[in-house]
Parts: C-alpha cells; sequence; structure tokens
C-alpha cells in the first residue's frame, strides 16, 4: 500500500485515475496534479467518493515539482503528462527521492526524436539512489512488450521475427481527430519509417510500406509500417531478434487529412510569426482539433493490438500471436473515455499496482519487458483487457 502522485489529467489520465482510485487497498491516498487544476477537479468529481486530491503543477518546472512532491509525500509519481516533461519529472523525483513510471519515451519540443538514451542516461543516478524508474508502461509501448516478455518466458527458446500489430477499427464520427494527443500523435506518424533487421535499422519514408492483414473478431485493414519506441528496447533486450517491426491501420480519410495538414505547413513544429506572436503550427493545431478525451461518447467498434511471432522452441519453428480487443463502447461506459485512452491507461495503473506490491521494483531505470510479466498478465485480464493467444498460426507476415 502507498501514496501515489499522478500528473496529467487528459484522456489516459482520466483512465489511470479511475483505475487506481478502485484499488484503495493498493493506493490509500492519490493526488492528481496537472497544468490545469480544473481538469483534474472534473475527474476526481466524476470518479467521487472524496479519493482523488487536486493539485496545480506546470510540469516543465522542476523547482514546482520538488515542491508538490515534498508537500504530497508520494512513493511513486506516474507521468502521464507529455513525453516533454519525462526528464524534468525524473530530475524532480530524484530530488525528493521517489520513484517513477510513464508510458511514453522523452522528445524534446524541437526536434520529433523518438529514443531511450535521454532517459537510459538516468539509470546510474536511479541505481544510486535506491529508486525504480518503469518506462513506457502503457499499451504499445506497455502490454506489447510484456507480451514479447511473455512468450520468450513461456513459449521460445528463441524469439527471431517480431511483428508488433495495432489496429484501431472504431469510428468516432469526426472528419479528422486523433485518438490520444494530437501534437504527440502526428508528431510520431509523419516521422520516416523504420524497422530493425540483422542489427541494423533500416530507414523507410513515412508510411510507405504498407499491407492488409486480418485481425481478430474484425477482419482486414490495411496496416502501415512506422517506427515504434518499443523496438528500440526489444531488440536490445532480447538479442536473438533478427527483425522486429511495428504496423498500425489508417483508414483513408485519416491519410488524405494528413497529407494536407502537412501539405500547408500545419504540422511544423517550429515557431512562425502570427501578427507579432509566435505560435507553432502544430501545437495550434490542437487548440482547434477534437478534444481525444471527449471523442468516447460516439465511438464505436474494438482496438486489436498484439505481437505477431515466429521463433523457436525445442529446435522447431513456430508462430504465435498473442493480442487484446477492446472496445470502445465498453471503454466509454467506465470511464468516460474511448478505448485508446482506456488501453493505455489500464496497464498504466497496474503497472503503478506492480510497484506498489514490490513486484516490479528494483533501483535503475527499466523497460516494461525487464520484470516479471507474469504478475502483471494474470491482471491485466481481471483490470479490463483481457488477452488471448493463437498458436502455430499464419502471421501474414
Ligand atoms: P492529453 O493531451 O489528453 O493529456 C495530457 C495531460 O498532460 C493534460 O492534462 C495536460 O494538461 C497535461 N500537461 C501537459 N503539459 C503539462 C505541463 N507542462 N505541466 C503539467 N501538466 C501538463 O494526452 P493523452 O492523455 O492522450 O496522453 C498522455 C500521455 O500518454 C502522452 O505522453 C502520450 O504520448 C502517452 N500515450 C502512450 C500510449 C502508449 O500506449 N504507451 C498511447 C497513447 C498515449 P492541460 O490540460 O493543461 O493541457
Amino acid at each position: 500500500m502507498g501514496k501515489v502522485l499522478q500528473i496529467g489529467a487528459g484522456g489516459v489520465g482520466t483512465v489511470v485515475a479511475h483505475k487506481m482510485a478502485g484499488l484503495p487497498d493498493v493506493f490509500s491516498e492519490i493526488t492528481l496534479a496537472s497544468r490545469t487544476q480544473s481538469k483534474c477537479d472534473a475527474v476526481a468529481k466524476a470518479i467521487g467518493g472524496d479519493r482523488i486530491k487536486t493539485a496545480q503543477v506546470d510540469a516543465d518546472n522542476v523547482e514546482e515539482l520538488v515542491k508538490l512532491i515534498e508537500r504530497v509525500k508520494p512513493d511513486l509519481v506516474v507521468n502521464v503528462a507529455l513525453p516533454y516533461q519525462d526528464l524534468p519529472i525524473m530530475d524532480a523525483c530524484l530530488a525528493t527521492g521517489v520513484s517513477y513510471l510513464d508510458t511514453a519515451n522523452y522528445e524534446p519540443k524541437d526536434v520529433a526524436k523518438f529514443e531511450y538514451s535521454w532517459q537510459w542516461a538516468y539509470k546510474d543516478r536511479f541505481e544510486k539512489a535506491g529508486l525504480t524508474a518503469i518506462l513506457g508502461c502503457g499499451f504499445d509501448p506497455g502490454v506489447t512488450s510484456v507480451f514479447t516478455a511473455y512468450a520468450a518466458k513461456h513459449h521460445f527458446d528463441e524469439i527471431h521475427y517480431l511483428d508488433i500489430v495495432d489496429c484501431n477499427a472504431g469510428n468516432h464520427h469526426k472528419a479528422f481527430a486523433t485518438n490520444f494527443n494530437p501534437e504527440i500523435n502526428i508528431r510520431e506518424i509523419t516521422q520516416k519509417g523504420r524497422y530493425y533487421q540483422d542489427g541494423k535499422w533500416v530507414e523507410t519514408g513515412a508510411l510507405e510500406i504498407h499491407k492488409g492483414l486480418n485481425y481478430p473478431e474484425i477482419g482486414e485493414k490495411e496496416s502501415y509500417l512506422m517506427y515504434h519506441e518499443e523496438l528500440e528496447s526489444l531488440v536490445k533486450n532480447f538479442p536473438t531478434i533478427k527483425r522486429a517491426r511495428f504496423w498500425m491501420t489508417f483508414g483513408q480519410e485519416y491519410l488524405t487529412h494528413l497529407r494536407v495538414i502537412q501539405d500547408i505547413g500545419m504540422a511544423r513544429i517550429d515557431e512562425v510569426d502570427y501578427n507579432g506572436v509566435k505560435i507553432v503550427p502544430l501545437q495550434f493545431l490542437k487548440a482547434v482539433l477534437p478534444n481525444p478525451g471527449d471523442l468516447g461518447a460516439n465511438y464505436e467498434g474494438w482496438t486489436s493490438i498484439g505481437c505477431r511471432i515466429r521463433g523457436v522452441k525445442d529446435g522447431k519453428e513456430r508462430t504465435y500471436y498473442i493480442y487484446n480487443n477492446c472496445s470502445h463502447e465498453a471503454a466509454y461506459k467506465e470511464t468516460g473515455t474511448q478505448a485508446v485512452s482506456y488501453t493505455t491507461g489500464v496497464p498504466c495503473a497496474l503497472g503503478a499496482e506492480m510497484f506498489m506490491k514490490g513486484i516490479w521494483k528494483k533501483p535503475g531505470v527499466w523497460n516494461v519487458e525487464d520484470f516479471d510479466p507474469d504478475p502483471f498478465l494474470a491482471r491485466l485480464g481481471e483490470q479490463g483487457l483481457p488477452w488471448h493467444e493463437k498458436f502455430d498460426v499464419d502471421l501474414e507476415l
């Protein structure tokens, strides 16, 4: 049992707070802080029962964070703000002697660059301080990394080919909207593609490689190869992997909007002068797009995210598919958010639970596949994300 400080009250934060509030035996006290306190208050009110205290903090400011952490005295800080805040929050955790968990790797504001190097560089300091930092504990990264660790532990002697497949077959009935923070989402999707093969990274054009893949209970969806951060840690932690790729589905309508957004310069992340005011076009775009946290009410359909793996067990080649399907409607009924926020928030709260129970706790900076996958997966279905396995099936890849 312990006290938690959660930073970030957006779509994902709403789910994390709901799930942690439902476990009073694990989280004795929850403080929810964010840049806009009224959003924290709204989440706390929706959850009810006086379970959640709220606070205001600018998480870009280490001094402010330190003051808040010293006041709240949590055992763990759960960071579901934006990736830009990862390093200031880790600095504040080190300054106050508190452990850390997040769902997305650090990105500098002025370059859309996704890598763990900045956060892995904190390893020695967390280790010396006897503190745990758990990185990437959402769905992907997060559950996909745990799925891979589970496959390696139970079903393979060697994993050779890993394809992470992420399908959103839902319909939110908007012409264009992103399913999580639009700024972070568009930065991620418009970057060049990249996959790992035979010890090297191979670069592709943005969304250049695509193919139709069949998702359970959903059917065929066009899936696009893109770079995703968990590939970096997984090929390091499972060195038998010869090739690792990440695929995500997009509809034609979404891709057309995205192309227009890029062509007219609205995806730019540098400052431009507008009537004497400096604005970043992509940040301005975020202000006019639908709020991902509000998409849930009319969202229908399913997400399906999993790992398709080929490798060797007892000298024989085998294939394995492990996945979760999540309903947008069911996610909305339970937490008021859509399935993308839900599938990120549930594992995040579960990672925090693993830490509080002392199961995922060791000094240093770790990706989730560095921990035992079994206790996490034993609880994942109970917490709302049941998972399924298929053996020796056609992986299509
Ligand atoms: P939202 O934009 O909905 O929410 C972000 C929250 O962070 C808001 O409450 C925002 O406050 C707060 N925030 C932003 N900047 C600051 C700051 N400087 N100080 C304090 N609070 C701040 O994002 P999502 O909920 O959609 O996503 C949250 C995180 O989850 C992101 O890092 C995203 O990359 C990650 N994610 C991970 C996934 C995974 O599977 N691993 C999948 C999807 C998302 P305000 O309301 O004032 O703007």
